[in-house]
């Protein structure tokens, strides 16, 4: 096999591959085996002989060689590669103004609107590969954009960086920019095992990706080789925990995800657009984004913003914002750069959502169904448009293993319309004050001895449900709420006004107030006016009064919601309402037969029959229909169940609307003969739109679709759309 071919020696060649194949072998060990053979010495020695083998006679260096390939400059990590192509950063939008602006200076520049490219901007790091020959030489952190860190040696631990491309013919030279990133399920995995280790969570999945790839991969690999070598008896132990580092390592590298978003220097290869090297790349094994599009308006582009704005937490990972590109490199060309940035492409920033701010404390909530719920108090900070002090830990195992103390700087999230939520610590900034929380033994407010209400749960409880004041209180406060019978005038002072005057004794007292019993509570009275005599109730106790009486015919499912029965939210309220139709049929059904009932199942109906056999809440109940509460639903016409109020007209809903989940509402639209939509088009009759509405909402404005506000819901359920329009 050894043919004597351009000087080379038949003895060379085949000591050259020798060499190869023992250093790759031991490379396989090293790197997909995770188990050297060799040791380190060994190993250099190879390779340095090889080396200089193939200085020799340079033309036994070929792409199977490992110096030719990555992970041949071990010793290299982390040390300073020029990049071949400059790599710049992008300038920044942070609204619709600053988008409009560039879209102008494009517009001057070129005279026109040219094809424009969407991508959405992966929260990742960014970084430089170089293909020679098809094969990768060189990965390298993006530094400074001339100079960056070499990490080839710990990218060959990406499984989604190739080393090879698949071409049959591939480029001289590619240099291929992307982002390295940790999507969001692997992110979240990584921070609990961080936090498992007493460690600080990362902020963001780009510290992530970070703190990831910048590991000394190779001094691991050095230390288990000497640890190998070593004997004694806690050599053993040693080699052991060093394994299972590496290996957790070595997990990390790998769940790293990449995505191309650019070419720097390239030979052999010809290609016009943006557009045009994405679909290259992926015929060569390299990942593009399956979200990429090309736009040739600025309204589309505009959308598509608008779309990911909305979006942002459907993607598999974090997006911090939509890089626009001109597409033809042409007109890349045309336009050029700035100092700092292509004039070329811009970045839309969505707001971040991650922020530092101090926990100062953690305090205790009784919840209307007893349970006790810590939560954090924390120094005013805005984050994702609004301003949050507040965020609940839910119980104390949750406290635990977020590892937060009492004075920490802490990590706060808060995604889009999402609740607020603690992330963890930052271990760094700790000086050693911090306390930890300790989970009260007894109720703060009726000091009953708490405890969970089952054993394992996880949540613990004040039991006494009948006179515990927070207990009164939530309950109240929730019959009043939107999402039950939307009481206005009764807010969370007016609860705590009348359970402290005595007008009611608990939530059965409710509909039995009138404006006597109130006059005797100063919260609802003001003094007399000209020409009247003694105290007269304040405009809000009025408003009170009035939209009590507006309460007592509300839905049987409303009612159900109000009532504060364990699991009972909208959906199953709407099912019992739905089957029995009133709450004495509920009273009165069996564990089996309301367990049968779909949208309902066991859990529910334990909790239904539980609510039911205790006296007290019959009382309520009683009180209730003294007071002139309805708590039947009207017999639908024979034949259909619902009305089709709402037949021939495409519904799209968006935001929050109160009392239904976006299943529920769709389901309970479905149900009276509507179609509905996902997307707002030109056939749409009408967008119901709740509390947090986005992008929806100004192309329903956009298009001269009606717009009905989730308030009027209910109505637009109960009597259609012209009812709704012309109210
Ligand atoms: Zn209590």
């Amino acid at each position: 096999m050894a043919d004597k071919k351009g000087g080379v020696s038949a003895a060379s060649r085949e000591r050259w591959e020798e060499l190869v194949d023992a250093i790759n072998a031991a490379r396989t060990a090293y790197y997909q085996h995770e188990r050297p053979t060799i040791s380190d010495k060994e190993y250099d020695t190879l390779y340095r002989e090889l080396e200089e083998l193939e200085r020799a006679h340079p033309e036994l260096a070929s792409g199977e060689s490992p110096t030719q390939t990555v992970g041949g400059q071990r010793s290299e990590m982390f040390e300073p590669v020029q990049h071949l192509v400059r790599l710049y950063s992008l300038d920044n939008a942070f609204d619709e103004e600053e988008l409009a602006a560039w879209f102008d200076r494009i517009q001057r520049s070129l005279g026109l609107i040219p094809r424009l490219l969407c991508e959405v901007k992966i929260d990742g790091l960014a970084v430089d590969l170089v293909y020679r020959d098809g094969v990768l030489v060189s990965v390298a952190t993006r530094g400074d954009g001339v100079t960056g860190e070499d990490i080839t040696y710990n990218a060959q631990f990406i499984e989604a960086i190739p080393e090879r491309l698949t071409a049959k013919k591939p480029p001289a030279l590619l240099e291929v920019r992307g982002e390295v990133f940790l999507s969001t399920a692997n992110f979240n995995a990584v921070n609990d095992e961080q936090m498992a280790a007493g460690s600080t969570p990362f902020a963001n999945p780009r510290n992530a990706a970070s703190g990831t790839i910048r590991q000394r991969m190779d001094k691991r690999v050095e230390e288990l080789a000497a640890a190998r070598t070593a004997s004694g008896t806690r050599a053993e132990a040693r080699v052991e925990r060093l394994e299972r580092e590496y290996a957790l390592a070595v997990g990390r590298l790998s769940a790293l995800g990449f995505t191309a978003h650019g070419v720097g220097a390239r030979e052999g290869i010809d290609v016009a657009s943006q557009s045009e090297v994405y679909s290259l790349l992926d015929t060569m094994g390299i990942p593009v984004s399956s979200r990429m599009a090309v736009h040739d308006s600025v309204e589309g582009v505009r959308e598509y913003v608008a779309y990911y704005s909305e979006h942002r937490h459907d993607v598999e990972h974090e997006i911090d914002g939509v890089v626009i590109k001109v597409d033809d490199f042409a007109l890349q060309s045309e336009l050029g750069e700035t100092s700092r940035a292509p004039r070329w492409a811009i970045a839309y920033k969505y707001p971040p959502e991650v922020v530092r701010t101090r926990l100062l404390d953690i305090a205790v909530n009784v919840g209307r169904t007893g349970r006790v719920t810590p939560f954090a108090v924390m120094d005013p900070v805005l984050v994702a448009g609004s301003t949050v002090s507040m965020a609940t830990l839910h119980n104390q195992y949750e406290v635990e293993r977020k590892g937060v103390l009492i004075g920490d700087m802490v990590f706060l999230r808060k995604a889009g319309d999402v609740i607020p939520e603690v992330i963890g610590p930052v271990v760094e900034a700790r000086t050693g004050d911090e306390r930890p929380f300790v989970m009260p033994t007894t109720c703060p407010e009726c000091g009953t001895k708490l405890k969970p209400e089952k054993e394992g749960d996880k949540d613990i409880r004040c039991p006494n449900a009948v006179s515990c004041p927070a207990q009164l209180r939530e309950r109240l406060f929730h019959v009043a709420s939107r999402g039950a019978l939307d009481i206005e005038g009764l807010g969370y002072k007016a609860a705590v006004a009348l359970l402290d005057c005595g007008v009611v004794q608990n939530m059965g007292d409710l509909f039995l107030i009138n404006a006597e019993s109130l006059l005797t509570c100063p919260f609802f009275t003001r003094e007399a006016g000209k020409g009247e005599e003694g105290p007269q109730l304040t405009e809000n106790a009025k408003t009170m009064l009035a939209n009590l009486e507006l309460a007592k015919v509300k839905p049987l499912w409303r009612m159900l919601v109000a009532l504060s029965i364990r699991h009972v939210g909208p959906t199953a309220a709407q099912a019992l309402a739905r089957e029995f139709g009133s709450i004495e049929a509920i009273a009165s059904a069996d564990l089996d037969r309301l367990a049968e009932v779909e949208g309902v199942g066991q859990v529910i109906a334990e909790a239904v029959v539980e609510w039911f056999d205790q006296q007290w809440h019959r009382e309520i109940i009683d009180k209730w229909q003294r007071g002139g509460v309805r708590l039947v639903d009207e017999v639908p016409d024979e034949g259909t169940l619902e009305s089709q109020t709402l037949a021939g007209v495409t519904l799209v809903i968006t935001g929050s609307i109160p009392g239904y989940t976006r299943d529920a509402a769709s389901a309970a639209a479905t149900a009276r003969g509507a179609k509905v939509a996902g997307s707002v088009s030109k056939k749409t009759s009408a967008l119901v739109a709740g509390e947090s509405s986005g992008s929806k909402l100004d192309k329903a404005e956009s298009l001269g679709v009606p717009i009905i506000p989730a308030q009027s819901f209910d109505v637009l359920l109960e009597q259609g759309l012209d009812a709704v329009l012309k109210g």
